[in-house]
């Protein structure tokens, strides 16, 4: 593999002489079973390669000996931060906390459950050297369930579709980004937090790579199929208005059909004379017609709730504490 001098192709961008070259953002939920040998990895991985860098632990409200353990790292190595969230306010939201205290010219995301083997991060540092702002990875021979896999393969090419950044694996969170799209991340107050999909707003230089993915070892994912639908609408919602044109071009044509029916069944009348037959045909259609109302205003409740989440304008995350910072480290 090449070897391209991360920290000289970036600091020509970005003039800090205090800053690392590399910040690692990792969002923690649960995840003591993983944490000492994502670190271990992680440190192999830079040292190897000589980069200046910092490690970023979100602790997103765990339960377990999470935060602990990520002290615990942050005390006995200056490289090492702890940042611990007030309660859980997800993935996303961890990453942009993160975000908030990190300091390098490059900050990757990665999973802290190993699923992305950090030994691919000087994969995409070499493409960001390359003059690229957002380095996406694409899960080759992903290792989750084939359910998943079939919502994702939709899920990506209708968020390509509305976000207009074609790319083959938006819920890839081992990611790297340069500070001006980071700074931009962190600058904007929108609600919605799908950072992937946000970042490609923001430069024309984007790029994918295929990296590694591995299997869960340590139980389920800390999603639930719940959470997972919820992500995905606000996902569709913040990046389109196109649900709300489905639903009312459906609208249109079925008063279309409706009438046409109506007067089908008019001539009918006047043909045959009168029936009874066919009242539960017109049942079910009234059931459907009624299910796609129902639907619709489930849509335009997604947005009202969305809207009304904004302008409450409560905070993405709250930050407790951050321990492994020093004073003069602090900017
Ligand atoms: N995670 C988090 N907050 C949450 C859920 C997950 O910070 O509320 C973290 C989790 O610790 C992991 C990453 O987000 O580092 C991805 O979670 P997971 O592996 O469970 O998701 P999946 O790989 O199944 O998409
Ligand atoms: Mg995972």
């Amino acid at each position: 593999m090449a070897t391209v001098d991360v920290e000289r192709a970036t600091r020509r961008a970005f003039p800090s002489p205090t800053a690392p070259a590399v910040s690692i953002v990792v969002p923690v939920f649960n995840e003591e079973a993983n944490l000492e040998e994502l670190i271990r990895r992680l440190q192999a991985t830079l040292d190897a390669r000589g980069i200046r860098y910092e490690i970023l632990l979100v602790d997103d409200g765990s339960r377990d000996a999470s935060l602990e353990l990520m002290r615990g790292f942050a005390e006995r190595d200056d490289r090492i931060v702890a940042i611990e969230l007030q309660r859980n306010f997800g993935q996303h939201a961890a990453i942009l906390a993160g975000f908030e205290v990190c300091r390098g010219h490059v900050v990757v995301t990665l999973d802290a459950d190993l699923q992305n083997p950090p030994e691919e991060i000087p994969k995409l540092l070499d493409k960001v050297a390359e003059g690229f702002d957002v380095v996406g990875g694409w899960r080759e021979a992903r290792q989750d369930s084939a359910f998943r896999r079939g919502c994702s393969k939709i899920i990506n090419r209708l968020t390509s579709r509305m976000v207009g950044v074609d790319l083959r694996d938006y819920g890839c969170m081992l990611r790297a980004y340069t500070r001006p799209i980071i700074d931009r991340l962190k600058g904007g107050d929108e609600r919605s937090t799908f950072i992937p999909a946000l970042a490609t707003l923001y430069t024309k230089r984007v790029v994918e790579i295929p990296v590694a993915h591995h299997e869960r070892t340590d139980g389920p994912s800390r999603y639930s199929l719940g959470r997972l639908i919820q992500l995905q609408f606000d996902l569709v919602t913040a990046f389109s208005p196109s649900p709300l044109k489905v639903v009312s071009f459906s609208g249109a044509v079925m008063a279309v059909l409706g009438l046409a029916f109506a007067v089908f069944l008019g001539i009918r009348r006047l043909i045959v004379g009168p029936e009874v037959e066919g009242v539960f045909t017109l049942f079910a259609i009234l059931f459907f017609f009624v299910g796609v109302q129902l639907l619709a205003i489930g849509i335009l409740g997604e947005y009202v709730a969305r809207i009304y989440g904004q302008v409450l304008n409560r905070p993405r995350f709250l930050i407790r504490s951050v321990s492994g910072r020093d004073e003069e480290g602090e900017r």
